[in-house]
């Protein structure tokens, strides 16, 4: 299990991220659901409470003007008109048409009513439509004392039989709770709609909601006819959320709470999206970043392998020659050899194998300081033929010795001056000639060309090797990389060579290309400008040294 663990860490990884970020994202769905629906409830509830803070706001303004006015002394039933005129211009009152005391003097009669005009501050009598309404109103006061029940004096009755003339009634009583009269007010319709309504629905909306929540409400009145008392907007503007009776006085007018821009259910769904995207890019942008994470890490375990693996094969590619040398070295410091034709074989044999190793050490120099940055070229004008064929020319022996047959295709006609680093072209060159032996898969032949292409001037290495499949011709210049699978796992070498090459060759302005066949062998060719100025070349200063960048990953 651990071992399955480290070998798939990088999915390991990524599973334990993925997994908690879906099981949270689906819970989150889920209480967003549920949030969904208790908001938009919740909402609702809001709205209910700011009905009831308006009935609230409405009954106490009735009921303290009531408190003010009808809480008249008993005796005031038995004075004269001119004391009660007195008593009610003291007690002025706002919302009020008409302010009334009247005795109770048996089953069948009142005694004589005193209304008071509150506009006038007078007595008078009523209009013939408030004196109606009164008369009916008094009417079951007066069998309740007639019966001789205990009549509550402290609660106000409301009379709305007559929706123009509405009445607030107190009983007047003795100290036995028995009739004595009543007062009453008949309240101004009027007054109600413009001045007690509109004031409670202010008062209560910044007790109720912010701003931003009053902004979208709509407030709208009906009365009993179903007439428009209140709010502009019709129900299709703004449709109606809650709605309730005025309780208490006027209970049959209507008081509704809508939405101008979004009804509840329709914020708690806009909010359920707002959260849910939120998490739901939050969930994407840290998916991202651990995907960045994981693929670094696997470029950096990738690396360390392949580190390893580096490390192995240049300690072997080191020691292989070095005993070979040591063996052949000691023969003939001992003398034991005296064919003077074996004596030269082994000399060219250590010679070859001396060369080997010190292009190795180059590759491994040259590649600390192309790692560290310091590596530098000396770029000078100078003949490419004559350096490929020197190039050539110092390997040829060692090639020969090992049975290859080296053919080199010189151009047709002369090519122009080249701008390079004679040394890193010699190198790169050597690195190419060296793979095409190493993965010659038995097959004995090479050919380099040199041509002229497009203003380019092109060596091209041909061998009839092993080949390299089409997946890996991009990786193999990659610092360390080497192919994996077939023949060419048996064959030593550090996975420094063609990432040199392909350093060199852009330090040159140049490009390097292979074409390739499992099998059939590869032809890599580096493409060099003949008088293109090269990577970071003084102008003035021939001749130049250039230097490039690390390779990092080629
Ligand atoms: P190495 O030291 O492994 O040869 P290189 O950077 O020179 O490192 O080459 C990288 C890989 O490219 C090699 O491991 C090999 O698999 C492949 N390769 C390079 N040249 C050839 C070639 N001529 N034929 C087949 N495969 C090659």
């Amino acid at each position: 299990m651990r071992r399955f663990l480290r070998k798939r860490v990088l999915l390991t990884g990524f599973l334990a991220v993925l997994v908690p970020l879906v099981i949270l994202l689906t819970l989150q769905f889920r209480w967003l659901t549920r949030l969904e629906e208790t908001s938009a409830i919740a909402e609702k509830a809001s709205l209910n409470n700011y009905l009831n803070a308006v009935f609230n706001e409405i009954e106490y303004f009735y009921r303290s003007q009531a408190e003010h006015a009808l809480n008249a002394p008993s005796y005031l039933l038995k004075r004269k008109p001119e004391k009660i005129e007195l008593y009610f211009r003291k007690k002025a009152v706002d919302g009020a048409r008409y302010l009334f005391v009247v005795p109770y003097v048996d089953r069948e009669n009142w005694g004589g009513i005193s209304v008071y005009n509150v506009a006038q501050r007078k007595l008078g009598k009523p209009d013939p439509d408030a004196a109606q309404a009164i008369n009916v109103a008094l009417s079951p006061w007066k069998m309740l004392a007639w019966r001789g029940s205990a009549v509550p004096s402290h609660d106000f009755s409301v009379d709305q039989m007559d929706d123009d003339n509405v009445l607030l009634l107190k009983p007047l009583t003795d100290n036995a709770c028995q009739l004595q009269g009543m007062a009453g007010m008949v309240l101004d319709t009027t007054y109600f709609e413009e001045v007690v309504l509109p004031a409670a629905i202010e008062k209560s909306l910044p007790q109720s909601f912010n701003e931003r929540e009053r902004a979208n409400l709509v407030v709208t009145v009906r009365d009993q006819w179903e007439r428009l008392v209140f709010g502009g907007e019709s129900d299709e503007e703004a449709p109606m959320q809650v709605s309730a009776r005025v309780p208490f006085i006027f209970s049959d007018w209507t008081v509704a709470l809508g939405s101008r821009f979004s009804t509840p259910e329709q914020l708690a769904q806009s909010n359920f999206l707002l959260n849910m995207s939120m998490s739901v890019l939050l969930a994407v942008v840290l998916l991202g970043g651990i995907v960045l994470a994981l693929r670094t890490a696997s470029r950096e375990i990738h690396l360390s392998n392949m580190k390893a693996d580096f490390v192995s094969n240049v300690s072997h590619e080191l020691r292989t020659p070095l005993a070979s040398i040591r063996v052949f070295g000691e023969f003939l410091r001992l003398g034991r050899v005296e064919d003077e034709g074996k004596v030269r074989e082994y000399g060219e044999y250590i010679e070859t194998e001396s060369r080997r190793l010190t292009q190795l050490i180059n590759n491994i120099l040259d590649f600390s300081k192309i790692e560290s940055g310091a590596k530098t070229y000396e770029f000078r004008e100078d003949n490419l033929h004559s350096v490929v064929a020197d190039t050539l020319h110092t390997m040829e022996v060692g090639l020969k010795h090992m049975g290859f047959e080296l053919e080199f295709v010189e151009p047709v006609e002369p090519l122009p001056s080249v701008r390079m680093d004679r040394d890193a072209i010699t190198q790169a060159l050597a690195n190419l000639v060296e793979n095409a032996v190493k993965y010659s898969n038995g097959s004995k032949k090479i050919r380099v060309r040199l041509e002229q292409d497009d203003g380019c001037a092109v060596i091209a290495v041909r061998d009839w090797g092993c080949g390299i499949s089409s997946g890996e011709q991009k990786k193999i210049f990659e610092r360390f990389h080497r192919v994996g699978t077939g023949q060419v796992h048996d064959v030593k070498g550090s996975g420094l060579g063609l990432s040199i090459v392909s350093h060199i060759v852009k330090a040159h302005g140049g490009i390097v290309e292979v074409t390739s066949e499992p099998g059939a062998g590869s032809t890599f060719r580096l493409h060099l400008p003949c008088g293109v100025r090269t990577t970071g070349e003084q102008r003035d200063a021939p001749p130049a040294v250039g230097t490039v960048q690390p390779m990092g990953k080629t």
